[in-house]
């Protein structure tokens, strides 16, 4: 299907229905533009689709599942996400069993949080404080592209501070037990970097801020929720959404005004062809793919059976044991290893959600690091992990899906040999994201903009690329200066 073939001029196309190609896509039809979507796969959804993935009934969250950044991001504040979708926020945001029977528990209540944590509860309250009080400007701070003064310099001034500390071999200076840094790795381990690192220091402390802030919300029935609320919006808005339909060259998209591109720097060197650059295009030839993830999800007759009652009432459980652990499996997998005892990310909505399992049953959503292009079925090594600080867990087990990197990449092709952050979020490549430049959203190709992760301020669910995308055209294309209102 090729537009102008009898569709019609329009505004605004964009491509691929991401939660950042749908805040694009939202935020130019409530500027009053024509903006038609083109989707590849057969539904919207991208790294937040919820499909049945073992058996019916069981709802799996297919990428994302736990949304911290649903109540920080600036984007869904001015839609209005949390009026739209029901989201449940446990008590306990994430937790970090350990060997017999322990456990480091990052409750909501940061005092709390500090109580469990033994001797090192008010050096691990002293490094989170500032930044929970302020988690609006570390929102601020990491939701946009980092080349520009920050608003808040105070709160930027704490944060990197705690970022040079926790991101460097100093990074274990202040503790002097074991729960307090498991608990900070495991969410500085998200980025799938070498530990320690500044970037996964940096994404982990905003992590881990929110998470004592607001919370680590997950929206009743999945992930799918948000996606269905923006549709809804676009629609009511005068949006459209062709799916079934892989945008292949922008060539396809030549009766449009703007094209707001939900895809890597690679799929765009491919669509633009002789239309790139030259030196636009040796840039965007330098992104790094990083590291990438399998996928495991369950279907289960029971919910898991952790050993540590507090990690059964958790929304995210990091499984891996203690910091040098998980330092260790996560420096295995970014030298191209697979470890014997990897770092495993699990959620467990049903149990705070019912709608997604039958009546009794649950479900586990779980993904481990591998290296890049990894055709490796993880399924034992997640089961094993899970297993040793679950015992029983195996017997609880229905049916299982199984997806290796290769798959995942099959699956969404933004997600490069199973880079689910499209483009490594290393520090480089946080700062240049794709390019050095205060407005990374605007290609050097006229008309033509990146709303993706693949651009600042990187993966996460949170629509701020495509929204920082949309209103860059809105300014640059039809001379549009304010923000439209997103509200309900
Ligand atoms: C396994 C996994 C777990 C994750 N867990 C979390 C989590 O818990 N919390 C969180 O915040 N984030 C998580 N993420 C990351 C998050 O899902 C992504 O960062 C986010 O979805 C990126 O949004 P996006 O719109 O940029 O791209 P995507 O969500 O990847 O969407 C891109 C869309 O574009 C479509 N597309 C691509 N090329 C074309 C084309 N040529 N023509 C037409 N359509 C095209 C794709 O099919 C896809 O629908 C996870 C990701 C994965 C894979």
């Amino acid at each position: 299907m090729v537009l102008g073939s009898g569709h019609g001029r329009r505004d605004a196309v964009v491509v691929g229905a991401g939660p950042n190609g749908l805040a694009a896509a939202v935020t130019l039809a409530r500027a009053g533009l024509s903006v038609r979507v083109y989707e590849r796969a057969s539904r919207a959804g991208g790294g937040a689709a919820t499909r049945e993935l073992t058996l019916p009934g069981y709802l799996h969250d297919v990428c994302s599942a736990v949304h911290p950044l649903a109540f920080e991001s600036a984007f869904f504040r001015a839609f209005g996400l949390r009026d739209r979708v029901r989201f449940i926020t446990p008590d306990v945001s994430f937790a970090q069993p350990l060997d017999g029977g322990r456990a480091a528990v990052a409750f909501r209540d940061l005092a709390r949080t500090r109580d469990g944590l033994g001797l090192d509860g008010k050096a691990y309250e002293r490094l989170l404080r500032p930044l929970v009080e302020h988690a609006s400007h570390v929102a601020d701070l990491t939701g946009s592209t980092l080349v520009r003064v920050p608003r808040h310099p105070v709160s930027a001034l704490r944060f990197a501070v705690r970022v040079a500390e926790q991101g460097t071999p100093a990074w274990n200076a202040r503790f002097r037990e074991d729960a307090a840094p498991a608990l900070l790795t495991g969410v500085a381990a998200h980025t799938i970097l070498t530990q320690p690192s500044l970037a996964g220091a940096g994404a982990g402390l905003a992590l881990g801020a929110y998470a004592h802030a607001q919370g680590w919300p997950i929206p009743v029935g999945g992930s799918q929720a948000i996606i269905d609320a923006m549709l809804e919006d676009l629609r009511a808005h005068g949006g459209e959404l062709i799916t079934d339909h892989e945008v292949t060259s922008l060539n396809e998209l030549d009766d449009a005004r703007v094209a707001m591109l939900d895809v890597t720097p690679r799929a765009l060197l491919r669509m633009a062809g002789e239309r790139m650059p030259a030196r636009f295009g040796r840039r965007l030839r330098a992104v790094r793919y990083g590291g990438a993830v399998a996928k495991v999800d369950f279907a289960l007759n029971a919910p898991v059976p952790w050993a540590n009652a507090d990690v059964r009432r958790a929304g995210t459980i990091h499984v891996g044991g203690t910091r040098a652990e998980m330092a260790a499996a996560e420096n295995d997998v970014n030298r191209g290893r697979h470890p014997e005892h990897p770092y495993v990310l699990a959620a467990q909505q049903s149990v705070f959600d019912p709608s997604r399992a039958p009546a009794g049953a649950h479900t586990l959503w779980t993904y481990t690091h591998v290296p890049a292009g990894s055709a490796a079925d993880r399924e034992d090594a997640v089961t094993a992990q899970i297993e040793r600080f679950a015992p029983g867990f195996r017997d609880t087990i229905v049916a299982v899906s199984s997806r290796t990197a290769v798959e995942v990449e099959a699956h969404n092709p933004n997600y490069v040999a199973g880079d689910i952050a499209a483009g490594s979020p290393d520090l480089r490549q946080i700062l240049r994201r794709p390019t050095l430049s205060p407005d990374p959203w605007r290609t050097p190709i006229p008309g033509v903009y990146l709303a993706t992760a693949s651009a600042a301020p990187g993966p996460g669910v949170h629509g701020l690329a495509g929204w920082h995308a949309a209103r860059s055209a809105l300014r640059h294309e039809f001379g549009i200066r304010d923000s439209p209102d997103l509200s309900p």
